[in-house]
């Protein structure tokens, strides 16, 4: 069994590590919070005290952090991954970030004498927690080959994209979608409400159509829609995430004017004090901005 280092135990590191653990593999887990590494100890993992200490006698290092200058300082950073972790060590970042930051980290590990993956997660945190993310790789083939049991202990859908880089920039097309498409919701159902409609005939009809998307059925339809915005993903990693996708966008001179649109709508959701919950919860914001009633589920 390989030894893994992991570093960022947050809503998607937990969960993601915990299930490393529950099944065989030695796992190291670092957080800036001591309450996820103590979450991550009562998961049957083992604790490290710093980065250094993670990734020291690591094979594998895994990181899922926040942001791009996270991972930046985490990997390359005073007392980070590539001074710490032994050479020939691979690094493998589960974060979603800037492309340019994924190349640049690539690139510096490869004169330190180390590999990297790029392994982004797709599905919701619901699906981290039991096992069913799904995930996009950009990795030579013999790296692949070395992670794919990591990854196949964290989630059921293993993509090998391409080389280093492919698997952070699929999963940028792809959240622009799934972010795209939590605002188009949120129009359409606060549209439904200002209408006087029955939500769950609305609905009914769209999943009865080509209307229909995944954060509807799955994402609206177990959060917001129940009365719970607890994130899940929250409304501020969603923006940076369209903030990523359209800066990216932008240096390849492809436009993308519904996803400039869409980050500003979560602009004014981080605005009005959003930023923190889920990002289904982008209806409650459309609504309280329109002076529309939140729509919800019926109790029986
Ligand atoms: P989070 O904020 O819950 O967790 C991040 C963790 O990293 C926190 O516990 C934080 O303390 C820790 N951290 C930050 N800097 C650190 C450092 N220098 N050293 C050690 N620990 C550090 O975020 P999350 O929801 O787990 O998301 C992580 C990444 O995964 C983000 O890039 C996000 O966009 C992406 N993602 C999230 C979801 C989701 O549904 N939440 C799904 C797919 C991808």
């Amino acid at each position: 069994m390989p030894r893994i280092g992991f570093i960022g135990l947050g809503r998607m590191g937990l969960p993601m590590a915990s299930n490393l653990a529950r099944k065989g593999f030695e796992v190291a887990g670092c957080d800036l919070d001591p309450a996820a590494v103590e979450a991550f100890v009562a998961a049957g993992g083992k604790p490290a005290a710093s980065i250094a200490e993670a990734a020291a006698g690591a094979d594998i290092v895994v990181t899922m952090l926040p942001a791009s200058k996270d991972v930046e300082s985490v990997v390359l950073g005073p007392g980070g991954i590539l001074e710490s972790a032994p050479k020939g060590a691979l690094v493998m970042d589960m974060s979603t970030v800037d492309p340019k930051t994924t190349d640049f980290v690539a690139e510096r590990l490869a004169e330190g004498g180390l590999r990297m993956v790029d392994a982004p997660v797709g599905r919701l945190a619901s699906h981290a927690d039991r096992g069913e993310s799904l995930f996009m790789v950009g990795a030579s083939e013999a790296d692949f080959e070395q992670v794919r049991p990591l990854l196949d202990a964290m989630g059921t859908t293993v993509y090998h994209c391409g080389a280093v880089g492919t698997g952070i920039r699929t999963k940028l097309v792809n959240n622009f979608l799934a972010i795209a498409s939590c605002q188009m919701n949120a129009e359409a159902l606060a549209l439904a409400e200002g209408f006087g409609l029955n939500l769950e005939t609305t609905l009914d009809v769209i999943h009865g159509t080509t209307a229909t998307n995944g954060q509807l059925k799955i994402n609206y339809a177990t959060k917001v829609l129940t009365g719970d915005t607890e994130p899940g993903f929250t409304i501020n990693l969603a923006h940076k995430d369209l903030s990523l996708i359209v800066d990216a966008a932008n240096a390849a001179r492809v436009p993308l004017p519904t996803g400039a649109s869409a980050r500003e709508a979560l602009s004014l959701a981080r605005a009005a004090s959003y930023g923190g919950k889920d990002f289904s919860a982008l209806l409650d914001h459309w609504c309280e901005r329109t002076g529309i009633a939140k729509p919800r589920f019926r109790r029986n």
